[in-house]
């Protein structure tokens, strides 16, 4: 059974998955398994070109972005599974956390992160009674979110980016999933703050 598990791998799922694996060194963290269902296929960056994020050189491509957030992840947190080409189709709940059903697999999880955008296409069974019209997006488009209070959907399911009702801006999703993984930490450290910084010598 995983610890926490995250759906969607675009600007707030691999945020999210980057803190959570830097925190390995921490006592709190140490023997957590974290996994990602890393699908990418519908992440807005697919399309997306960045001229005004902070840090990225403008001109950035989203799918560039997509592919160095993967790589970057396996590269220093190896021990957070990334599983690939796989869509997750239904979370349901079970006695001790959720039941996480891909198009290929089932997983268990404790804790289950949702960061898979915020079209109306999305339709994974489960999330029904939490999704609702997105208070920010234009009513033209469609847009939903799952209702939530500071990320928290319900006992253990999170949600994170623009599905959890934001703006959709690259540094806005992306620091909403950064939120929820410190969120995660700080409950693994008794209710501590927790969050991971990494520093340079000197
Ligand atoms: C054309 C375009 C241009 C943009 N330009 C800018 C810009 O210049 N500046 C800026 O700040 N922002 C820009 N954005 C916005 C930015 O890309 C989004 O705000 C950001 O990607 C939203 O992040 P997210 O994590 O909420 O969703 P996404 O990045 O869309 O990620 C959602 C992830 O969930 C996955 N997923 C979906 N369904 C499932 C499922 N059932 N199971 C498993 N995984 C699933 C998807 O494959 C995807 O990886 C642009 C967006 C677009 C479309």
């Amino acid at each position: 059974m995983y610890d926490v598990l995250i759906i969607g791998a675009g600007a707030a799922g691999m945020s999210c998955a980057l803190i959570l694996g830097s925190a390995k060194s921490k006592a709190f963290a140490k023997d957590r398994r974290i996994g990602l269902i890393a699908h990418q296929r519908t992440s807005h960056l697919q399309t997306a070109l960045f001229n005004n994020v902070l840090g990225f050189t403008s001109g950035t491509l989203g799918a560039d972005i997509l592919k160095q957030g993967s790589d970057q992840l396996t590269e220093l947190y190896p021990h957070v599974d990334q599983i690939k080409n796989e869509k997750v189709k239904a979370i349901l709940r079970i006695v001790d956390g959720f039941k996480v059903t891909t198009n290929k697999n089932t997983y268990t999880s404790k804790t289950v992160i949702v960061a898979v955008g915020y079209t109306n296409l999305m339709t994974i069974e489960g999330l029904g009674p939490y999704v609702e019209p997105h208070p920010r997006a234009p009513a033209a488009k469609e847009r939903i979110w799952l209702k939530n209070e500071d990320h928290l959907v319900d006992d253990g399911l999170y949600v994170a980016g623009t599905l959890a009702g934001w703006r959709s801006q690259f540094a806005i999703a992306s620091g909403s999933g950064a939120q929820v993984a410190t969120d995660i930490l700080t409950l693994w450290n008794d209710g501590q703050d927790a969050h991971v910084h990494d520093k340079t010598q000197g």
